[in-house]
């Protein structure tokens, strides 16, 4: 089997789900399984309609009045008549959502979050797989959640792999086409989990390992992975060949084209992973596999916005050692704080760190309390493999250096950068 992976961009408007459409009739459609996100922009929304409807807010009725609108309209542009069958799914998953609301008594924030954001997935897969049926390409809607079976760790749930395995394996048959969610898993029939904000990537590669597919195809509006992200880089190159390896180390460091957990399940088992542009089917865009050299060898930039750099040191001018790192690592696990770099001297240790949870001034006061932090907010990282002179100065270029690192493939600076005057 082939399984393919279509992201927000590739559902955003009506036309990119044609578009879907025209890539699978190109590609083929038999033996094919087919994990989609949430359409454009609505993971976003669904956020702030958790935020408004925990905080009680007044913006609930705009947050909610979007999502359903973007949904109806998108139904309206691609179905001709409004007695068609979909509309019913619709409003029975927008009924299921609003039934939550209404009966949740829970206000834990990462458990409502994981009931109501996997919304965005559901609506996107079922409006999808209608449109294809519709057209005539027979297919199989698949609720994802009775495949993928997690912990409830939620947002960040744990894959539980072997039951995952029986289940798809039961479930998924090779001749057929299927359309399912990505992103989302369950921990027990009741209860939905979240796999982390991009995760449908993750959940293409664990649909693969478990069928051993023959290959995974993410389909993107750029031609492939490029050498940097061409939001922030005017000039950027198409990689036509990456190993895992190098994917996962850039992944690692942030490339955000790729999610981090993707390759791991696929490395195991040799699965070939293509990035392709959904506009333009002649190009084969890039091929991530088994130790090929990187194609072109070039410098690579990851770039990370919004981190805090934090440098610690004992206050009693102690060296900064074994016993008080290892307490400084078991606090920042314990607050989930991702430590992107590390860089420790005698007398102090300092870590660059993403508050994905919120939870860093709270890390900040307990650890005051045993040592002198000294902390500089919204810094940028930028990560260079394969580096050069050149790419060095180019970053520097961007702001202060307040932290330079370097080993043998890889540079790492972390930067203040320039306030741009208007
Ligand atoms: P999806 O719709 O699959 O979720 P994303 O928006 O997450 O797509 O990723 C595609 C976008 O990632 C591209 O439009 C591009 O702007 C950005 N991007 C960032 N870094 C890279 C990179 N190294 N190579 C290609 N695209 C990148
Ligand atoms: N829809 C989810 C997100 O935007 C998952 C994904 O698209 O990969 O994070
Ligand atoms: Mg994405």
């Amino acid at each position: 089997m082939r399984v393919f992976k279509f992201g927000g961009a590739s559902v955003k408007d009506a036309e990119a789900v044609r578009n879907v459409a025209r890539v699978l009739q190109h590609e083929g459609i038999d033996n094919t399984l087919v994990v989609i996100s949430a359409m454009g922009k609505m993971t976003n929304a669904f956020e702030r309609l958790i935020a408004a409807y925990l905080e009680k807010s007044d913006d609930f009725d705009a947050a909610y009045g979007h999502i359903e609108q973007f949904h109806l309209q998108m139904l309206e542009e691609l179905f001709a008549t409004d007695t068609h069958e979909v509309y019913a799914s619709v409003n029975q998953l927008l009924g299921r959502l609003n039934g939550f609301m209404s009966t949740n008594t829970e206000s834990n924030y990462n458990y409502v979050y994981d009931q109501m954001v996997g919304y965005g997935e559901l609506l996107s897969t079922t409006i999808v797989s209608a449109y294809l049926a519709d057209i005539g390409i027979h297919n199989q809607w698949l609720d994802v959640r009775t495949c993928i079976q997690t912990d409830a760790n939620f947002r960040d749930a744990k894959v539980d792999w072997k039951a995952t395995e029986r289940a798809i394996q039961e479930t998924v048959k090779s001749d057929q086409l299927y359309i399912t969610q990505g992103f989302i898993g369950s921990s027990d029939v009741e209860t939905t989990t979240s796999l982390g904000r991009e995760g449908s990537d993750y959940t293409a590669g664990i649909f693969a390992y478990c069928l051993n597919a023959k290959s995974v195809t993410i389909w993107k509006d750029v031609e492939g992975v490029l050498n940097a992200d061409p939001r922030v880089f005017t000039e950027t190159q198409l990689l036509k060949n990456i190993s895992y390896a190098e994917a996962v180390e850039m992944a690692f460091y942030g490339a955000s084209v790729i999610h981090p957990k993707t390759i791991q399940p696929l490395e195991k088992k040799d699965i070939p992973l293509y990035v392709r542009s959904f506009d333009d089917l002649t190009k084969m865009g890039t091929k991530v596999s088994k130790g090929v050299e990187l194609d072109p060898l070039v410098a690579c930039f990851i770039v990370k916005k919004n981190q805090t750099l934090i440098s610690i040191a004992a206050k009693d001018f102690s060296f900064m050692v074994e016993d008080n790192i290892s307490h400084v690592f078991k606090k920042l696990h314990d607050y989930k704080l991702k430590v992107n770099l590390i860089q420790n001297s005698a007398l102090s240790f300092s870590v660059c760190v993403e508050d994905k949870f919120n939870t860093f001034e709270d890390f900040s006061k307990e650890l005051e309390a045993s040592y002198a932090i000294k902390s500089y907010k919204e810094v940028t990282l930028y990560t260079i493999r394969h580096f050069n002179d050149t790419a060095i100065n180019d970053i520097k270029a961007r702001g202060r250096a307040i932290i330079r690192q370097i080993n043998t493939e890889t540079a790492q600076l972390v930067i203040q950068e320039k306030v741009q005057s208007s």
